[in-house]
């Protein structure tokens, strides 16, 4: 099957749900067992909420369909994903490895709660590859990727990383919230736990947080099991729309890919910005190697600007009336956003010539979206000319 007919059709059971064609919502917390016999064995398809109602397990089918993998669970979160594959995967007394361009609450996760649990992370170049071999140690038990980084968007050799870390008997861990695994599938590059923010493209609504861990059969039976432990199972709403999500997720996504590099290449063109960060710009570093693994692009770009005021910058985004100030992504409106990595990275540097700022493209016309922009940059322009006074 296609990728978009797997979509359609991954995780339903009609004929379970009286011929309805969506598994419904199931709220509850109790379930009844026939009889003392299957109570003492804990026998049935479920026997209690934590582990499973029939809403969740349609979407954890359904993802570790689509993502080629041999199980997947759903949390409340795309961090708490990230966390649980992180603990999936360390015991006391490990090191770990993590990108210098990883989601920052994933840091301070590592920084915080995992260095009080005992294990120590180093971070490192995003752009390492194979040498990710030379800071391997005895007690390296995972490896955590992101490819493309947040916000500033290297792309990782998730391969080269893969076999080094498992020459070394090392979990190999990577979100893959911007690809999806419609445009990268994560167990086929080698990964061992692949995270996704449902949040992102899979509500593509706003409207809900969910994360999702997949693992390939080495690492399936460990996952659930720590899954279990942890009881962090999401609300039922939140897994209908996800669902719900997942039926339309490449149609959304094509749309976005479309309509980020249109933007993106305007962008490119304008006098006021100094460079398009987007993996599938030739333009990118490291495009050669988004082209060697990736089948598409998403909706999420940055870009830097030519050195302006603060005040100018406020000014070219605070007038705009389409694209809103804040985070999160992968929504149908679209997002502008500020960001400066300098303030927490440790391996590299982040040094850009300009402020800096991420685009989420949403599915409003371009032309109007343009406009908007045209708009803050005369803005940014009047500001700048009046020496940023205003
Ligand atoms: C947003 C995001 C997360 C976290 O998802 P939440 O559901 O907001 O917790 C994790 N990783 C990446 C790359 C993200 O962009």
């Amino acid at each position: 099957m296609r990728s978009r007919t797997r979509l359609a059709h991954a995780g339903r059971k009609p004929s379970e749900q009286f011929g309805f064609v969506n598994t419904p919502i199931y709220r509850g917390s109790t379930v009844l067992f026939p009889d003392t016999a299957a109570l003492l064995a804990n026998r049935g398809a479920y026997t209690y909420a934590t582990k499973g109602t029939p809403t969740i397990r349609a979407l954890e089918e359904g993802w570790s369909e689509v993502s080629g993998a041999a199980d997947a669970v759903a949390v409340p979160s795309g961090l708490a994903a990230i966390n649980l594959a992180l603990l999936t995967a360390v015991k006391a007394g490990d090191h770990i490895l993590v990108t210098d361009s990883c989601y920052l609450p994933a840091r301070i996760f590592c920084d915080d709660v995992l260095k009080r649990l005992g294990v120590e992370t180093t971070y490192y170049d995003p752009r390492i590859g194979a040498d990710i071999a030379s800071l391997m140690r005895p007690s390296t038990s995972a490896v955590l990727t992101e490819s493309p980084g947040s916000q500033s968007l290297e792309v990782q050799d998730i391969p080269a990383i893969a076999a080094a870390a498992h020459e070394r008997g090392a979990c190999i861990i990577l979100d893959n919230t911007w690809a999806t695994p419609l445009f990268f599938p994560p167990h086929e590059h080698g990964v061992d736990l692949a995270i996704e923010a449902g949040t992102k493209y899979l509500s593509g609504h706003s409207d809900l947080l969910l994360g999702l861990v997949s693992a390939n059969a080495k690492w399936a039976r460990r996952l659930r099991a720590t899954y279990d432990a942890l009881a962090i199972c999401p609300g039922p709403e939140d897994v209908f729309l996800a669902l719900r999500g997942l039926r339309t997720m490449e149609l959304r996504l094509r749309e976005a890919e479309r309509a980020g590099l249109d933007l993106a290449r305007w962008l490119a063109a304008r006098e006021e910005v100094a460079r398009v960060i987007h993996p599938a710009l030739q333009t990118h570093p490291d495009h050669a190697l988004w082209k060697r693994d990736f089948s598409g692009s998403t909706g999420l770009f940055s870009i830097v600007l030519k050195p302006v005021s603060q005040n100018a910058l406020a000014a070219m985004l605070d007038g705009l009336e389409l694209f809103g100030l804040g985070y999160s992504w992968g929504g149908y409106e679209s997002l502008v956003l500020p960001f400066d990595c300098e303030s927490y990275r440790t391996a590299t540097r982040w040094a850009p010539e300009g402020p800096a700022l991420r685009f989420s493209v949403g599915l409003e016309d371009l032309d109007d979206l343009k406009e908007d922009l045209e708009a803050g940059f005369a803005r940014l322009r009047e500001t700048s000319g009046n020496g940023g006074k205003d």
